[in-house]
């Protein structure tokens, strides 16, 4: 499967000089299966640039799966070109949290008083379905989730590729210091299981320093990162969700000493393509 990285910037979008390399917009990725199967995870506002990269391919059905509706996680929505045009449909996939699910967090952004019309005045379909557990099938993909550790909820996804035999794992927000037992065991399964995933996609916010002032904030440090990465056998780590505060130099300067410690993992940079 491709990978295309649309942002990876964590909490708030940000714009401006020192900001190029690794991009200001948040999370928003775009997985394209074998048979051209499209799968959007989270909807933050790189779901502009992944849908730029949509608008070059055949119009059709779109799975837009959320890992928890944070704002930084559903900026996105309210720009995107495609929702305008009936030649496309959309299959929103996520969780329920006590707070609410899939259904309640889309269709309040997409409508007033935060944007100007309702979902059901644009072109596109729209069909919101929750995340029960059960294995999600997009074509030659299948998709399987956990809950992760974070305020108010949020879910790691496995995308298994059964055409290729790949796997990756998309855990952000995640803050592993705050695990239960429960959240070991799945977490675990999930990368491990059948297999270990090909690639970790995850949530590097803060360094071990700051997490020091930061702990409970539901993020995780690029040390715990690589150190979980290690014990789970995923030799590929793609580190995302950067604090709004790092700029290209200081992101260059983590990932000369995250490629210290393991050199197959790397910092995403938003416009870049992956091979899994
Ligand atoms: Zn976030
Ligand atoms: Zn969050």
């Amino acid at each position: 499967m491709r990978l295309f990285i649309g942002g990876m910037r964590g909490s708030r979008p940000v714009t401006g000089g020192g900001f190029e390399e690794f991009g200001g917009d948040t999370t928003s990725l775009l997985v394209i299966g074998a048979q051209g199967e499209r799968l959007i995870l989270d909807a933050g506002t790189g779901m502009v640039a992944v849908s730029e990269q949509l608008e070059d391919t055949e119009p059709g059905e779109v799975t837009v799966l959320f890992s928890h509706y944070h704002l930084d996680h559903m900026a996105g929505l309210v720009m995107n070109p495609l929702f305008y045009r009936s030649d496309w449909s959309f299959a929103f996939i996520g969780p329920t949290f006590e707070d609410g699910g899939v259904h309640q967090a889309v269709t309040h952004l997409l409508a007033p008083p935060y944007w100007p019309i309702s979902y059901e005045q644009m072109a596109a379909q729209f069909e919101f379905n929750d995340f029960d557990g059960n294995v999600i099938r997009v074509g030659t993909l299948s998709v399987r989730g956990c809950p992760i550790p974070h305020p108010g909820g949020a879910m790691a996804y496995r995308i298994d590729d059964t055409e290729s035999n790949s796997a990756l794992v998309f855990a952000t927000d995640m803050e592993w210091r705050d695990r239960t037992d429960e959240h070991e065991v799945l977490f675990v399964t999930l990368c491990c299981e059948p297999n270990p995933a090909e690639m970790l996609i995850m949530d590097a916010h803060f360094s071990s320093i700051d997490l020091e002032t930061f702990s409970g904030w539901g993020h995780m440090c690029w040390e715990d990162d690589l150190e979980l990465a290690e014990r789970l056998g995923v030799k590929r780590v793609l580190l995302g969700h950067h604090a709004p505060e790092a700029n290209d130099e200081t992101l260059n300067d983590r990932e000369r000493e995250v490629k210290k410690r393991m050199p197959g993992a790397a910092l995403a940079r938003a416009g870049q393509w992956l091979t899994v």
